[in-house]
């Protein structure tokens, strides 16, 4: 430990002294953490005596006495602190999403990926709150445009999200409420960010309106609106920071109808596919289109 003694004031001995019996554990690993790099050491002890190493309660003084016998074998440490993981691709300024409180109201195809993303960004992290709320279950005709994949078919759309990601970031705060999203509401009115991924107009509306009166009273809440056109012809991102700027009802004035300013050429042109036996007809687009949009929801989540 001689070299320890040399990098710092006893810091050799010190290492030597936090070996052996604290309360009911038996310590025989050591971490030392400095700013630059972590080191850890492990006792090496196949050389000494067994009757040597019974004698628990002085391991430190056993080191010393064999210090001939003993290797000390280094462990290589890799850093996992919340800061590298979601601040360092980053550029710099840009805050990561760690500490937050946020909802994604919606867990379909640009809810699912979007999750995902906001995870990799440290929502749910480091004391923030990540909370998905969909009442529907995953089906097979999701599955091809959807984050989940075919093992989780049959689960709730919200729960399944959160399982795959707590399986994925297992210390993060990530909640499924398999839950009607208008009911749940009145429970996210003091949070930092709710992202409206439904794609469906009429409940944007509605959270719209929400969002609204709750930002008369609560300047701190950003709602955000996260939808497709057609068959993702192009995708768009609102966000609403404060109650006196635009809201979704700006961006589309008329339910069904076209957009105040409208992406596409032709908003009249939808493909449908129609209804087979036990399906709806539905609007056919592919997965790019929504990990396109949830791309941009997170890339303005950021901001
Ligand atoms: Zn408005």
């Amino acid at each position: 430990m001689s070299w320890g003694n040399s990098l710092e004031d006893r810091l050799g001995d010190r290492v030597i002294n936090a070996f052996g019996r604290r309360g009911e554990s038996e310590i025989d690993t050591v971490f030392l953490q400095a700013q630059n790099a972590t080191v850890g050491m492990t006792l090496d002890t196949s050389d000494v005596p067994p009757q040597l190493l019974k004698r628990k309660a002085g391991l430190n003084k056993m080191i010393l006495a064999n210090s001939n016998k003993i290797k000390i074998a280094p462990i290589l440490c890799m850093p996992v602190s919340s800061d590298l993981m979601f601040q360092r691709n980053l550029e710099h300024g840009s805050k990561n999403l760690t500490g937050k409180q946020i909802a994604i109201l919606g867990c379909g195809t640009i809810g699912s990926q979007l999750c995902k993303l906001l995870a990799q960004n440290g929502a749910g992290s480091s004391g923030g709150e990540l909370v998905l709320i969909d009442n529907q279950n995953l089906g097979t005709e999701n599955v091809g445009r959807h984050w989940l994949g075919p093992n989780r078919i049959g689960q709730s759309k919200a729960t399944a999200c959160e399982r795959e990601l707590v399986r994925l970031f297992p210390r993060a705060n990530i909640r499924g409420l398999n839950a009607n999203i208008v009911d749940t509401l009145k429970e996210l009115a003091e949070l930092d960010l709710v992202i409206d991924a439904t794609g469906e107009e009429a409940l944007s509306v509605q959270v719209n309106e929400w969002l609204k009166g709750v930002q008369l009273r609560n300047e701190k809440i950003v709602g955000m609106f996260a939808y497709l056109y057609g068959n993702a012809e192009a995708g768009q991102v609102l966000m609403v920071d404060a109650s006196d700027h635009a809201c979704f009802r700006c961006i589309k004035p008329r339910q069904g109808q076209p957009a105040r300013y409208e992406p596409r050429r032709d908003p009249n042109s939808i493909e449908i596919t129609p209804a087979a036996c036990g399906q709806a007809p539905f609007v056919p687009y592919g997965v790019a289109g929504s990990v396109m949009v949830a791309g941009l929801a997170s890339a303005a989540a950021l901001d």
